[in-house]
Protein backbone atom coordinates (compact mmCIF):
# COMPACT_ATOMS: atom_id res chain seq x y z
CA UNK A 1 0.00 0.00 0.00
CA UNK A 2 1.12 3.34 -0.63
CA UNK A 3 1.15 6.44 1.09
CA UNK A 4 -0.48 9.45 -0.44
CA UNK A 5 3.14 10.55 -0.95
CA UNK A 6 4.59 8.04 -3.13
CA UNK A 7 4.19 7.91 -6.89
CA UNK A 8 2.85 4.97 -8.85
CA UNK A 9 5.44 3.57 -11.11
CA UNK A 10 3.15 0.82 -12.77
CA UNK A 11 2.67 1.46 -16.13
CA UNK A 12 5.25 5.23 -15.99
CA UNK A 13 8.07 5.34 -18.06
CA UNK A 14 10.98 6.18 -16.60
CA UNK A 15 11.76 9.60 -14.74
CA UNK A 16 13.25 12.13 -16.81
CA UNK A 17 14.86 15.00 -15.03
CA UNK A 18 13.67 17.89 -16.67
CA UNK A 19 15.30 20.07 -14.80
CA UNK A 20 16.70 23.19 -16.61
CA UNK A 21 20.41 22.97 -16.65
CA UNK A 22 21.90 25.79 -13.82
CA UNK A 23 24.29 28.12 -16.02
CA UNK A 24 24.88 29.38 -12.52
CA UNK A 25 27.31 27.10 -11.46
CA UNK A 26 30.98 28.24 -12.14
CA UNK A 27 32.56 25.15 -11.69
CA UNK A 28 32.33 21.49 -13.69
CA UNK A 29 35.11 20.07 -11.88
CA UNK A 30 36.11 19.09 -8.17
CA UNK A 31 39.74 20.21 -9.37
CA UNK A 32 37.85 23.35 -10.45
CA UNK A 33 35.78 23.74 -6.98
CA UNK A 34 39.09 22.71 -5.29
CA UNK A 35 41.27 25.50 -6.76
CA UNK A 36 38.26 28.53 -5.93
CA UNK A 37 37.30 26.94 -2.42
CA UNK A 38 40.68 26.72 -1.38
CA UNK A 39 41.73 30.47 -2.90
CA UNK A 40 38.99 31.58 -0.65
CA UNK A 41 40.40 29.60 2.45
CA UNK A 42 43.38 30.86 2.05
CA UNK A 43 42.30 34.72 1.79
CA UNK A 44 40.14 33.62 4.59
CA UNK A 45 42.88 32.65 7.12
CA UNK A 46 45.72 35.48 5.72
CA UNK A 47 42.84 37.80 7.06
CA UNK A 48 42.03 36.29 9.74
CA UNK A 49 45.91 36.27 10.89
CA UNK A 50 46.36 39.54 9.74
CA UNK A 51 43.37 41.12 11.72
CA UNK A 52 44.82 39.59 14.86
CA UNK A 53 48.25 41.41 14.17
CA UNK A 54 50.67 38.13 12.96
CA UNK A 55 52.07 39.99 9.50
CA UNK A 56 52.87 43.60 11.16
CA UNK A 57 56.40 43.00 11.59
CA UNK A 58 56.45 41.43 7.66
CA UNK A 59 54.60 45.00 6.73
CA UNK A 60 57.37 46.97 8.15
CA UNK A 61 59.98 44.77 6.92
CA UNK A 62 58.53 43.31 3.66
CA UNK A 63 60.62 45.90 1.34
CA UNK A 64 63.85 44.58 2.45
CA UNK A 65 64.83 41.27 0.25
CA UNK A 66 66.69 39.99 3.22
CA UNK A 67 63.67 40.75 5.86
CA UNK A 68 61.40 38.86 3.40
CA UNK A 69 63.78 35.75 3.70
CA UNK A 70 63.94 35.17 7.22
CA UNK A 71 60.11 36.21 7.43
CA UNK A 72 59.16 33.32 5.38
CA UNK A 73 61.80 31.15 7.58
CA UNK A 74 59.86 32.04 10.83
CA UNK A 75 57.07 30.89 8.99
CA UNK A 76 58.37 28.12 8.35
CA UNK A 77 59.69 27.43 11.47
CA UNK A 78 56.29 27.88 12.93
CA UNK A 79 54.14 24.90 10.32
CA UNK A 80 56.84 23.15 11.69
CA UNK A 81 56.49 23.76 15.08
CA UNK A 82 52.74 22.32 14.74
CA UNK A 83 54.02 18.85 13.48
CA UNK A 84 55.73 18.72 16.52
CA UNK A 85 52.54 19.19 18.81
CA UNK A 86 50.85 16.65 16.02
CA UNK A 87 53.46 14.55 17.17
CA UNK A 88 53.14 14.90 20.74
CA UNK A 89 49.14 14.74 20.66
CA UNK A 90 50.34 11.30 19.10
CA UNK A 91 52.18 9.85 21.12
CA UNK A 92 50.04 11.06 24.73
CA UNK A 93 46.59 10.53 22.99
CA UNK A 94 46.06 13.88 23.86
CA UNK A 95 42.86 15.81 23.14
CA UNK A 96 42.59 19.36 21.64
CA UNK A 97 43.73 22.09 24.12
CA UNK A 98 40.88 24.21 22.39
CA UNK A 99 38.58 21.94 20.57
CA UNK A 100 37.92 19.81 23.44
CA UNK A 101 35.63 17.05 21.07
CA UNK A 102 38.74 16.84 18.83
CA UNK A 103 42.22 15.30 19.29
CA UNK A 104 45.41 16.78 19.90
CA UNK A 105 46.26 15.15 16.45
CA UNK A 106 43.39 16.41 13.91
CA UNK A 107 43.53 19.98 15.72
CA UNK A 108 47.59 20.35 14.74
CA UNK A 109 46.67 18.90 11.80
CA UNK A 110 44.69 21.32 10.84
CA UNK A 111 46.92 24.54 12.30
CA UNK A 112 49.22 23.45 10.04
CA UNK A 113 47.00 23.60 6.70
CA UNK A 114 45.59 26.97 8.28
CA UNK A 115 49.36 28.12 8.87
CA UNK A 116 50.00 26.94 5.10
CA UNK A 117 46.72 28.50 3.72
CA UNK A 118 47.92 31.64 5.74
CA UNK A 119 51.70 31.85 4.28
CA UNK A 120 50.28 30.90 0.79
CA UNK A 121 47.43 33.23 1.14
CA UNK A 122 50.04 36.52 2.56
CA UNK A 123 52.24 35.40 -0.27
CA UNK A 124 50.10 35.16 -3.49
CA UNK A 125 51.44 31.66 -3.89
CA UNK A 126 49.05 29.66 -5.94
CA UNK A 127 48.80 26.68 -3.43
CA UNK A 128 45.15 24.85 -4.80
CA UNK A 129 47.00 24.66 -8.22
CA UNK A 130 50.34 23.21 -6.85
CA UNK A 131 48.39 20.94 -4.74
CA UNK A 132 46.69 19.25 -7.63
CA UNK A 133 49.90 19.75 -9.73
CA UNK A 134 52.25 17.43 -6.93
CA UNK A 135 48.87 14.77 -6.61
CA UNK A 136 49.03 14.43 -10.86
CA UNK A 137 53.00 13.90 -10.98
CA UNK A 138 52.70 11.74 -7.68
CA UNK A 139 50.11 9.81 -8.88
CA UNK A 140 52.90 8.74 -11.83
CA UNK A 141 55.68 8.26 -9.92
CA UNK A 142 56.96 4.75 -8.76
CA UNK A 143 56.05 2.14 -6.35
CA UNK A 144 57.37 3.88 -2.91
CA UNK A 145 58.76 6.80 -5.46
CA UNK A 146 61.47 4.43 -6.36
CA UNK A 147 64.14 3.47 -3.69
CA UNK A 148 62.79 5.22 -1.24
CA UNK A 149 61.98 3.59 2.47
CA UNK A 150 59.06 5.94 3.54
MG1 LIG B 1 48.90 24.12 17.19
Amino acid sequence: MSTPNTPSVTGTAPVVDETPKDDTMPFETIEERFIDAMGEMAARAHTNSSMHGFWRWYEAHKHDPDSVVIWKLSRHALINSETGECTEGVRKELPDNHLSNRSMEVAELADIVIRVMDYAGGHGLPLAEVILEKMAYNAKRPMMHGDKKA
